[in-house]
């Protein structure tokens, strides 16, 4: 059986450190001195949105978080690259598209656009690549391709699971335990050996979009998608990846779970997570995701799409 974990594997060596810069990093919940991969350059990623929807001001709180972070790093005289993911398949994108008579394609052009607006409208201009899934295709498959060679994960009905109970440093980010985790439930229980496996390609269902795959028509899962994107524009361990905090779990753990195990080596120095918006609702009360998970994007605050307030994130999928 194979089993093996980064945290068995060499840091790659880190540039000196900057003499006054520190971060905090969720991995090891300390403030750590702040030392690159390769000297005096800086890469980022961030998980983008599910563009499904137009963008509402949660979706707003890591771009321009990490704007400014982009533009300190670059005034201390790092050469940064910043990467934002766009996910434009997904379950959500399919029913859209389903009730508004359009392609996925065209549901996602539509909110990209909106997406691209709000961040113009908040001078949130450092971006240098918006990857979108679906023109990844190829490093998706065969990221989940080398996975599987390396026994990691295992087809099954046409579905591709990661086997969490090879990873010995699973739940290392979010500090949980496999037995303490509850996976897809469903119809897809039924096809994996753990609970707490996750899909990393899904099988197509009749009418829906797909791509061709060494285990048939089928269409990624949401977390491989970042793994893949990163590596294809940052390498396989990079400086920075952001996200909000409730993207700890299970996406960031999933993302280390893949792409350590892929590579052997650690994906990313220092793991970086932003606060989650509340925003106060008609009565003045203040709201976190829960409060106002029941509320529609038609629960708008106003016309502007700056004023649109839902659910507090960029993570709502
Ligand atoms: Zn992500």
């Amino acid at each position: 059986m194979t089993t093996k974990t980064a945290s068995s594997t060499a840091m790659p060596t880190l540039s000196e450190p900057h003499p006054t810069l520190h971060i905090y990093n969720t991995l090891s919940k300390k403030k750590e001195p702040f030392r690159t991969v390769e000297a005096g350059k800086v890469g980022i990623y961030l998980c983008g949105p599910t563009v499904y929807d137009k963008a509402h001001i949660g979706h707003m709180v890591g771009p321009v978080i990490f704007d400014c972070i982009k533009r300190f790093l670059v005034y201390c005289g790092y050469d940064v690259n910043w990467v934002v993911n766009i996910t434009d398949v997904d379950d959500k994108l399919i029913n859209k598209a389903n009730e508004r008579g359009m392609t996925m394609l065209e549901v996602a052009e539509e909110n990209i656009a909106d997406y691209n607006d709000n961040l113009a409208a908040l001078g949130v201009d450092q971006v240098d690549h918006f990857p979108r899934a679906t023109d990844c295709m190829d490093e998706i498959i065969s990221f989940i391709a080398s996975l599987v060679d390396q026994e990691f994960a295992y087809e099954s009905e046409g579905d591709v699971y990661f086997e969490v109970g090879k990873d010995t440093g699973y739940g290392k980010l979010s500090n949980r335990t496999v037995d303490a985790m509850q996976g897809e439930g469903g119809g897809m229980a039924q096809r994996k050996r753990g609970l707490a496996d996750f899909a990393l390609w899904k099988s197509a269902k009749p009418d829906e979009p797909s791509w061709e795959s060494p285990w048939g028509q089928g269409r990624p899962g949401w977390h491989i998608e970042c793994s893949a994107m990163s590596k294809k524009l940052l390498g396989e361990t990079f400086d920075i990846h952001g996200g909000g905090l409730d993207l700890v779990f299970p996406h960031h753990e999933n993302e280390i779970a893949q792409s350590e195990c892929c590579h052997t080596q650690p994906m990313v120095t220092y793991w970086a997570h932003n606060g989650l918006l509340r925003a106060s609702n008609a009565a003045g009360k203040l709201g976190g995701r829960t409060e106002r998970a029941n509320e529609s994007p038609s629960d708008s605050l106003g016309e502007s799409p700056l004023q649109r307030a839902g659910t507090p994130t960029q993570a709502e999928k």
